[in-house]
């Protein structure tokens, strides 16, 4: 049997497990625990066919991943004697500092640590999955991945904002982007499934999931992305806001008297899809507008509207776009919004094929009329595998 990677996604009361075969994409097992460190925490993992759902107080991640690796020995697996290679972590925020997968040691830890004010609900948890990493399997090398490593590059137009240079410099303030592991993946998988070269054409990537953003990317190379300097910017999320006029911040403090938490509180989790109508889950507020609710419509206007405001933005920027792929849980099943984001595009060259777009399925495909210039697509992402993937080199380089 090849080796296996762990990969391990911490957030800030949750964590997210897979272990796999890097080149096969193989997984063996995988689960999720949910509200780490309140007094009823959940685990559901999946093993060999079987699916566990357990109840249990798990105060903090170190005592969640020690639970997982319970729950692996249970079905058979003893990942102290398993081929492992690696274990990788998602890591949010990797700063200037950090663009490629690196292997973990205590410098890097220190660096991840430095880096929490820049993205203070998520460094910290993917810090607490990489000590708790580190105590549990302490001879298996661990690899960071940085959402923002993809954005790296992001010529400096898209990447400063236009506030007064001393102050952006001094604190680090710029677009530094997410979800980039994700954009990474798909833009490589829907070139070579095309059998384009990655660096010769031009592609728009819309990761649209809970959270959502989209990427422009020209011969290879990302040259804009709608989240900024945290994933709060750009696209209508499930519960974020997305891009708003930054003199509205003032005022909700300012007038309305809202504290920087509130306000904080308000725009990450109260707003968005659930923010206009109450329902986060995409397919909830499908079926809210099917019932012939107004705001569920509404949030859905909203939504399409600002894709449509960002597709507008990318195709101008990019000039010519070879490709346009849609990807994560919106992206890969709602074909009303891929229908509707690209709607009336004809004479941009943009033609969705209606019976390709209601096609459903887990592997890539074209969901654009043969006649359309730019190739439109549906890609599943897989973060886990991308992760995976990444880890496997890093380690292979220094063994
Ligand atoms: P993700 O963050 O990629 O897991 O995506 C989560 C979002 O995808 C949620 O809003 C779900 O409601 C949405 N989603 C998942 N499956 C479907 C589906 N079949 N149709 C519409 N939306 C879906």
């Amino acid at each position: 049997m090849k080796p296996l990677v762990l990969v391990l996604n911490a957030g800030s009361s949750s964590l997210k497990y897979q272990l796999l075969e890097p080149d096969s994409g193989e997984v063996t097992a995988d689960g999720l625990v949910e509200r780490i460190g309140e007094p009823v925490s959940v685990i559901t993992h999946e093993q060999g066919g079987n699916k566990t759902v357990e109840d249990l107080h798990l105060p903090d991640h170190r005592a969640a991943i020690g639970k997982a690796l319970e729950l692996f020995a249970a079905g058979g697996i003893d990942l102290e004697r398993t081929d492992l290679c690696a274990v990788g972590h998602r890591v949010v925020h990797g700063g200037r500092s950090f663009y490629q997968p690196t292997l973990i040691d205590q410098h890097v830890v220190d660096e991840i640590f430095r880096l929490a004010p820049l993205a203070p609900l998520h460094n910290p948890a993917n810090l607490v999955g990489i000590a708790a990493a580190r105590a549990l399997l302490p001879d298996v090398p661990g690899v960071a991945v940085f959402d923002t490593g993809f954005f790296h590059g992001l010529p400096d137009e898209a990447a400063l904002y236009a506030i007064d240079r001393q102050v952006t410099e001094e604190h680090a303030l710029r677009r530094y982007g997410f979800h980039g592991t994700s954009h990474d993946y798909v833009s490589h998988r829907a070139a070579e499934f095309l059998g384009r070269p990655y660096d010769e054409v031009n592609q728009i990537v819309a990761h649209l999931g809970n959270g959502a953003s989209m990427s422009a990317i020209r011969h290879g190379h990302p040259v804009d992305t709608t989240m900024g300097m945290t994933p709060l910017e750009g696209l209508v999320m499930g519960t974020r806001s997305g891009d708003t006029d930054p003199g509205l911040v003032l005022h909700l403090h300012r007038i309305i008297g809202l504290s920087v938490d509130e306000i904080d509180d308000l725009l990450n989790k109260r707003s968005g899809l659930k923010g206009l109508c109450r329902e986060n889950d995409f397919r909830a507020v499908t079926e809210m507008i099917a019932a012939g609710d107004e705001h569920a419509k509404q949030a859905y206007d909203v939504y399409i509207h600002r894709l449509r405001r960002y597709f507008g933005a990318y195709l101008i920027d990019l000039g010519t776009t070879d490709i346009i792929s849609f990807t994560a849980g919106v992206g890969e099943n709602a074909a009303s919004v891929r229908a509707d984001s690209l709607a009336r595009l004809e004479g941009f060259g943009i033609e969705i094929d209606a019976e390709r777009n209601a096609v459903r399925g887990s592997q890539p495909r074209i969901i654009s009329t043969d006649a359309s210039r730019t190739t439109v697509l549906v890609v599943p992402t897989n973060e886990e595998l991308a992760i995976a993937q990444a880890a496997k080199v890093v380690v292979s380089g220094v063994a």
